[in-house]
């Protein structure tokens, strides 16, 4: 049986989410999303359920019900990802643009490891966990984010793995130096911003100079900065062998000038 058409219906903008849009209708109907679900009798707990995967009889449940083409509908969801795209594209919201949250929209594009400002409005996006102080973020830091998103976005879209691989190692390196487990495209969608600004900001970091290079001479290279290192190495002894070889080259070249001074 289908549901009774809606009193009110309102118009999804473009590269808005299902759920949000849901909301918004239900709003205009002077109801909450349960009930709104209730009445298309779509048996989920919530909308955003719908963003992945919506079957047809649902699409043309919620298309009768609003007065739109099944199409428009389909169009609110997530098209058809390859591994990777959906590796770096969040399930639930980890970021979202205040100035468009507050007339009530959610967009595809902020659930994106690599989004990083608002195609809507240009506003930068902020995690859903932000700190109050977050505006105290160095411009610097952001500048950097900023520019290691754009990467990651190449990357992602780049036919072969070698650029997205490059980029998640330099996530992996920065998770260790920031302590952080997990797998490195959880970073990317963390909903804190001190864990993604700076694995972005890493990711722009190791392109413009060799991470390992990047790595010992920001740092040297003690203890904490080799663990680090294997971490973010682990599965390329080759590459973990250059950065020895760095290292010991530098230890060389600073051992007698060491050894002069304390004479
Ligand atoms: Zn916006």
């Amino acid at each position: 049986m289908k549901p009774h058409p809606l009193p009110k219906t309102v118009a999804p903008i473009p590269d808005e989410l299902l759920s949000s849009w849901l909301s918004r209708l239900a709003a205009a109907n002077y109801c909450d999303d349960a009930e709104l679900l209730a009445h298309l009798k779509i048996d989920i707990a919530h909308g955003t359920a719908l963003d992945f995967s919506v079957d047809a009889v649902a699409v043309e449940k919620i298309a009768n019900a609003a007065r739109v083409d099944p199409d428009v509908v389909r169009s609110l969801t997530f098209p058809a990802m390859t591994p990777r795209e959906a590796s770096l594209t969040a399930q639930m919201p980890f970021q979202h643009c205040l100035q468009c949250s507050r007339e009530g929209l959610l967009l595809r594009h902020w659930r994106r490891a690599w989004a990083f400002d608002c195609q809507v409005c240009r506003t930068r996006l902020v995690q859903t966990l932000g700190q109050p102080g977050e505006e105290q973020i160095s411009e610097k830091l952001i500048y950097r984010a900023r520019c290691g998103a754009g990467m990651l976005e190449h990357a992602a879209r780049s036919r072969g793995p070698k650029q997205l691989r490059r980029a998640m190692r330099a996530v992996t390196f920065a998770m260790s130096l920031k302590t952080f487990r997990g797998d490195p495209s959880f970073a990317l969608q963390n909903p804190r911003s001190e864990v993604r600004l700076f694995c972005l900001a890493a990711i722009a970091a190791a392109r413009s100079r060799p991470l390992a290079k990047a790595a010992i001479v920001s740092s040297g290279i003690d203890d904490y900065a080799r663990v680090a290192l294997l971490r973010a190495f682990d599965k390329e002894p080759r590459l973990l062998a250059a950065v020895d070889h760095i290292a010991q080259r530098r230890a060389r070249s600073a051992g007698p000038m060491t050894a002069e001074s304390r004479n």
